[in-house]
C-alpha cells in the first residue's frame, strides 16, 4: 500500500514511523526542502498546488494530509486521482470557523456564542449580540492562538478588527473555562468508531505545551458526552482517519472550540502512551483495517520542546520517560520535539512531573510555571 501525504512535518514523519510495520510506502508533497519527513521518507518537494507533483501524488492509493490549509485546488486534483482521506468536505468545514462553528450548532453540539463579522457594521451588530469580553478570529488561516484578539471592552472592537486586517471573521463570546480538553477519535471508511479518552490540554502564548492523559478527574459522564458530539461529527462529514474535537469545560459542560482534520499534538503521548497509537489508527482508519485499541496505559503526561532542546540523556536516563527529536533546526517558537512519561497512577504522574518539568525549563524547552505546582 502506496500512501501519500500533504505535508512532510513532524506529524507526516511519525505517520511513516507507524506505517512501516504495518508494510507501508510513503511519499510526501511540501514546498520545504529537508523537512522531518523527509528524513525518513521520499519527498517531492513543491508547491500544493503544483499539478506535476499532485498528478506524482495521486498515484499513490491514498492520500492524506498532516495540516488542515491545503489549498481546495490541491484536495480537488487529488479527488480526482485517488482517494483523500479524510475527504474534501471535512477538509473545507475545518478551514472556516463559520462553516465549522455552524456545523456543530447544526448537529446540537454545544460552543461559545458566535457570530459572523464581514464589515464593520456586521462588528457593531455582533458586538450587541455577543457582547464583551469576547474574541475576535480571523474565519481562516488562524493557528496557535494567531489570528485573533481578544476584546474587554466594545469599543476596541474596530481597532481589532482592523489589526486583523478586516478580513471575515467571527466574534466569539468569551468562556470562562475551567480547563481545555482534546478527544482523539477515528472513524473507517467503512463507519467502524473508536475514542481514546479525554484528555487535558496546557498551552502557553497559543503553543499547546503540556498533554495530561486521562484528564485528571475524567468521569464516564463527561466521556460519554464528548463522544456523543464526536460521533455525530465523524458521521456528518462521512469521515475517514483521525480527528481531534478541542473542547473548553465549564463544571459539567462541554464546549467545542475547533476541531482538526488529522492526527494531533494532543495526541502523540498515544505512540508509548495507548495501546495503539494515533498515528497507527489513522493509517488504519485510511486504508479500511480493523481499528486498535485506544485504552491508555496508566497515567500519561506528555510535554512539547519549543524553541530548544534539552540534551538527550538528560532526559533518557529516567525510566518509562521517552524522547522525539523531529530533526528540526532550533527556533524560538518552533515545536522541536516531545518527551512522554508513562506512570502506574496520577499521583506517579506527578512526582515523574516534579523531576522532568525542571530540565526542560533549565534547556529553555518549556517556560517556568507552565505546569502547575502539585499537578
Ligand atoms: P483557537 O485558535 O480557536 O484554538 O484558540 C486558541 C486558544 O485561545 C484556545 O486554546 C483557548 O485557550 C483560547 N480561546 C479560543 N477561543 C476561546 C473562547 N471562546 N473563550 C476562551 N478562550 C478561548
Amino acid at each position: 500500500m502506496h500512501i501519500g501525504v500533504l505535508g512532510a512535518g513532524q506529524l507526516g514523519r511519525m505517520l511513516a514511523l507507524a506505517g512501516y510495520p504495518l508494510g507501508f510506502r510513503f511519499t510526501f508533497l511540501d514546498p520545504t526542502p529537508d523537512s522531518p519527513a523527509s528524513q525518513v521518507a521520499p519527498q517531492l518537494t513543491a508547491a500544493y498546488d503544483d499539478p506535476k507533483a499532485l498528478g506524482h501524488l495521486g498515484t499513490a492509493d491514498v492520500v492524506t494530509y498532516e495540516f488542515e490549509n491545503v489549498p481546495d485546488a490541491a484536495a480537488a486534483s487529488i479527488e480526482a486521482h485517488t482517494r483523500l482521506c479524510p475527504n474534501s468536505t471535512a477538509l473545507r468545514v475545518s478551514q472556516d470557523r463559520l462553516l465549522e462553528k455552524s456545523a456543530f450548532r447544526q448537529l446540537g453540539i454545544a460552543t461559545a456564542d458566535f457570530a459572523n463579522v464581514t464589515t464593520r457594521q456586521e462588528l457593531e451588530i455582533a458586538l450587541g449580540e455577543i457582547g464583551t469580553p469576547s474574541i475576535l478570529k480571523t474565519r481562516r488561516y488562524g493557528y496557535d492562538g494567531k489570528g485573533q484578539q481578544r476584546l474587554l471592552q466594545a469599543d476596541a472592537g474596530q481597532a481589532a478588527f482592523d489589526a486583523l486586517g478586516q478580513v471575515p471573521c467571527l466574534l466569539e463570546k468569551l468562556v470562562p473555562f475551567a480547563r481545555e480538553l482534546s478527544l482523539l477519535c477515528v472513524r473507517t471508511d467503512s463507519g467502524q468508531m473508536a475514542f481514546y479518552p479525554l484528555v487535558q490540554n496546557i498551552h502557553h502564548e497559543g503553543i499547546l505545551r503540556v498533554t495530561l492523559a486521562p484528564a485528571p478527574s475524567l468521569t464516564p459522564e463527561l466521556q460519554r458526552l464528548a463522544e456523543g458530539y464526536a460521533q455525530k461529527l465523524l458521521q456528518h462529514l462521512d469521515y475517514a482517519g483521525v480527528l481531534a474535537l478541542e473542547l473548553f469545560q465549564t463544571n459539567g459542560q462541554l464546549l467545542a472550540n475547533e476541531f482538526a482534520p488529522r492526527v494531533h499534538n494532543s495526541g502523540h503521548f498515544t505512540i508509548e502512551g495507548a495501546v495503539t497509537s494515533q498515528f497507527e489508527n489513522h493509517l488504519r482508519a485510511i486504508t479500511n483495517l480493523p481499528l486498535g485499541d485506544t485504552s491508555i496505559r496508566g497515567s500519561v503526561a506528555m510535554l512539547n520542546l519549543v524553541g530548544n532542546m534539552p540534551a538527550a540523556s538528560s532526559i533518557l536516563a529516567h525510566r518509562d520517560v521517552h524522547w522525539h527529536d523531529y530533526g528540526k533546526t532550533p527556533r524560538a517558537g518552533r515545536k522541536l520535539g516531545h518527551v512522554t512519561m508513562v506512570a502506574n497512577s496520577e499521583a506517579e504522574r506527578s512526582r515523574m512531573l516534579t523531576t522532568i518539568e525542571p530540565i526542560l525549563v533549565d534547556s529553555g524547552a518549556l517556560p517556568p510555571g507552565v505546569v502547575p505546582p502539585g499537578l
